[in-house]
């Protein structure tokens, strides 16, 4: 994969893909600049090499629709602040004035384009826009690892339409942590799953399968495997499809020798927003009129035990509703038990992120991966279509 390191920049007009799609409050303002900053390393070092810089990010959802509301102008407004340069924004993503301020860059300066999916042909991966993306463009960067599953024009096909495309410097980083744990993990290798579906994680799991040692599940996801083995699970969440699916994936386990854990206690309670929980069940059933929550102590404590002796971690999805105190305490023990195993760790996806950090340990993770469903999709797949689309060395 090319890097940064690999170009010279300098009097280039280079194109960067970020992933600045930040949370903004009713007001439009930017709730969380997180995906700013962790875009600015890589900005400043295209800056500082003279590049004549165009960024484009999506925001939101606007479904191939001009939407004042998803404009980037709060992004460029605040990037501007944080590089202490300039930052203007164009009126549009392609056309004849986006072409006249991209001529106009000098070295150093930058133009942030409008949401680009803004237009539908963004997620269409289609190429002529790709090619009207590319116009006067030089050199192409990738630093949105949040986008890189997605076969998307700025992400994959506008790839086709320049001289080279490089890795920014946190897509190589994510890259280069989580291929530590598809290709050399050492073991004890120890995935902890959780969340609340299990059809975002079969692909996953599968792929974890031939690698890891033991898989620890959570969050209502364990309740499809439940009932899947015929378990009376009350309310909680169970996605009724997919136990056929739970069944083979169970059995598949058995064979290749890795142990798919599920938990051994449950907090149960009448609703999401209940206050507490209404009791701590170890057998089942649950009760009807009852959901699961959050992992009971026993489970903690089980869990916490292998994750004490793994090497490796993968982490993704919360092992309850953590939103709720009432129900956090499950996922909070586990950041906890992760950040001291010791282990090359690796967490990934915003509620389990949103959690190591509630509970002030991300500085103790080896990893905090930007991307949820990007690092979910490339430990299953070895890749990503954005990865692939880059130039090689
Ligand atoms: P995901 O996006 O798949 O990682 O799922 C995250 C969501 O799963 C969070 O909003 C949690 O509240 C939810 N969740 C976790 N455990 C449970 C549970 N036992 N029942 C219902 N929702 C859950």
């Amino acid at each position: 994969m090319l890097a940064l390191k690999d170009l010279d920049f300098r009097g280039k007009s280079v194109f960067l893909r970020v992933d600045f799609n930040v949370p903004l409050d009713e007001e439009g303002r930017i709730r969380d600049e997180t995906r700013i900053t962790a875009a600015l390393p890589t900005i400043r070092h295209l800056l500082e090499q003279g590049a004549r810089l165009i960024i484009a990010s999506h925001l939101g959802r606007p479904n191939g629709q001009f939407n004042p509301r998803l404009s980037l102008k709060p992004v460029a407004f605040r990037l501007a602040e944080l590089l202490k340069v300039p930052v203007k924004l164009a009126p549009d993503v392609i056309g004849d004035e986006v072409n006249r301020l991209k001529c106009k860059l000098t070295e150093g300066q930058v133009l942030l384009l409008e949401n680009i999916r803004f237009y539908a042909e963004e997620t269409a991966n289609d190429d002529d826009f790709a090619r009207q993306l590319a116009q006067g463009i030089d050199l192409y960067v990738n630093d949105a690892f949040g986008a890189c599953h997605r076969s998307h024009a700025s992400v994959v096909a506008i790839t086709r339409h320049v001289r080279r495309a490089a890795a920014g410097i946190l897509v190589q980083k994510e890259v280069e942590f989580l291929s530590r744990a598809v290709h050399t993990p050492e073991k004890p290798y120890v995935a902890i799953l959780g969340g609340a579906k299990v059809s975002d994680k079969i692909p996953v799991i599968r792929s974890l399968l031939n690698k890891a040692n033991d898989i620890l599940v959570g969050g209502a996801m364990a309740y499809t495997f439940f009932a899947a083995l015929g378990k009376n699970v009350g309310r909680s969440k169970v996605e009724e499809d997919l136990q056929d699916t739970a069944i083979l994936v169970l059995d598949e386990a058995q064979e290749k020798g890795v142990d798919i854990l599920l938990p051994l206690d449950h907090l149960v309670a009448l609703s999401v927003e209940a206050p507490k929980p209404s009791l701590t069940v170890e057998d089942f059933p649950i009760p009807k009129d009852m959901m699961a929550l959050d992992i009971g102590p026993k489970t903690i404590s089980r869990y916490r035990q292998i994750i004490a002796e793994a090497k490796t971690i993968f982490w993704n999805g919360p092992m309850g509703v953590f939103e709720n105190e009432a129900f956090a305490e499950g996922t909070i023990q586990i950041a906890r038990a992760v950040a001291e195993s010791g282990a090359l760790s690796i967490v990934g996806g915003g509620d389990s992120v949103a959690a190591v950090d509630k509970a002030g340990l991300s500085g103790r993770i080896t990893h905090i991966s930007t991307g949820g469903g990007a690092s979910l999709e490339y430990i299953a797949n070895e890749s990503l279509p954005g990865i692939e689309a880059l130039s090689e060395k």
